[in-house]
């Protein structure tokens, strides 16, 4: 199979992590016979830097124009200082809208390598942590108007039908190829947006007969995430709850260098990054750990090329990385193999081909 990629290196570590990805991805192409063809894409602070724009109309066709897009990291303290529409950030967000993708997924599973990471006890880390996190990502409060009057600001919150819908609709698809349970998580006690969710959510259940629908309150759902988090297969919920609850999430694996992130819309299109930044603190140093990179290209093989075996061999190359004993400096355990960036990429690329 042919597919085209275009990939946003970015700022900071972003070129450094990218670059492993790119190496597993080739050792896929040889081991399957598929040829990726990369088209890279100025994004962010370099592109700050070359055209003074950080996404340029001209970069954008080039994602349009591609079948996915892989994304290291952008921004850093070079360009914080920046007025609005020239922050880093503002490309990600443009990029976002250009390529209509509403649907935010990150997966939260613990590695047993790294349980010990884990801020959680080892008893709850034991009963396996694995579940995703789907969360809108183009409605509801960061979206609707913003307003201050006087001494008085207001921040509206608006979800109709067809939006929820469509995130239902991507919530119970991954649900269907998961476990099949799905917990929609809202506010329905205090929020007419909440209660048409909730609706919604269980008009669509119909059609899913085979995913069974649970519902939660979000701020119960942010005790269970700590308390009990092997009840969960897939949550599903709003722009802002996401937001917050996926970061919790991430947190709870202890690894934030680890988890990849999926961002798709109505095609097969999708946008594929880890979870973490540009990590300016240690760029250039050959110390990041790509596999979250790694990790986001798996995510795009499965879910946007439908590569299933592909993803699942990438996956299982990691674990036979983890299970070596290597490490970046970042999971570092006593008695470990410490390794840079480039030799974890490496190391992965090489378990794939031998795999
Ligand atoms: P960060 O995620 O970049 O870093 C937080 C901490 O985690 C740092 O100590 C860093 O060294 C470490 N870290 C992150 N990724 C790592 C990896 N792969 N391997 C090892 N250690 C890793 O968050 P920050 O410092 O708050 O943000 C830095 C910049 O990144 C900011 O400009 C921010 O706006 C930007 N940012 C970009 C994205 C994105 O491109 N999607 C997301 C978040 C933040």
């Amino acid at each position: 199979m042919d597919k085209h990629i275009a990939v946003i290196r970015g700022d900071g570590i972003g070129p450094e992590i990218v670059e492993q990805a790119l190496k597993v991805l080739q050792q896929v192409g040889l081991r399957f016979g598929h040829t990726f063809h990369i088209t890279d894409v100025g994004m962010g602070g370099c592109a700050v830097d070359r055209w003074g724009d950080p996404l340029p109309e001209e970069e954008l066709k080039k994602c349009l124009a591609a079948d996915s897009v892989l994304l290291g990291a952008v921004g850093g303290p070079r360009w914080n200082q920046l007025p609005g529409p020239m922050r880093p950030e503002k490309g990600l967000l443009r990029l976002r809208a250009g390529l209509g993708v509403y649907a935010n997924n990150r997966p939260a599973k613990i590695w047993p390598q790294l349980a010990d990471a884990s801020p959680l006890k080892r008893e709850l880390v034991d009963q396996g942590i694995d579940f995703i996190l789907v969360r809108e990502l183009t409605g509801g409060l960061y979206f609707g108007e913003h307003r201050t009057e006087g001494d008085t600001a207001t921040d509206v919150l608006t979800y109709s039908v067809p939006e929820i819908e469509r995130i239902g609709r991507i919530a119970f698809e991954t649900a269907r190829k998961r476990r099949g349970r799905l917990c929609s998580v809202e506010k329905s006690n205090v929020l007419d947006t909440s209660r048409l969710w909730k609706k919604v959510m269980h008009q669509l259940a119909e059609a899913y007969p085979d995913v069974e629908l649970t519902d939660m309150l979000v701020d119960n759902c942010a005790m269970q995430i700590v308390k009990n988090p092997a009840q969960f297969d897939v949550l599903v919920t709003e722009n802002m709850f996401g937001d917050i609850l996926s970061d919790e999430a991430s947190m709870i694996t202890g690894s934030i260098g680890m988890i990849p992130s999926s961002s798709l819309g109505d095609g097969t299109r999708g946008l594929y990054e880890p979870i973490h930044g540009s990590a300016p603190d240690i760029a250039g140093k050959d110390l990041a750990n790509p596999v979250g990179t790694i990790l986001s290209a798996a995510m795009m093989l499965r879910c946007s090329f439908g590569m299933s075996a592909e993803a699942d061999v990438v996956e299982k190359a990691v674990d036979a990385y983890l299970n070596a004993g290597f490490r970046t400096a970042d999971i570092m355990q006593e008695g470990m193999k410490q390794v840079g960036c480039r030799t974890c990429g490496e190391l992965i690329a090489g378990f794939l081909e031998k795999g």
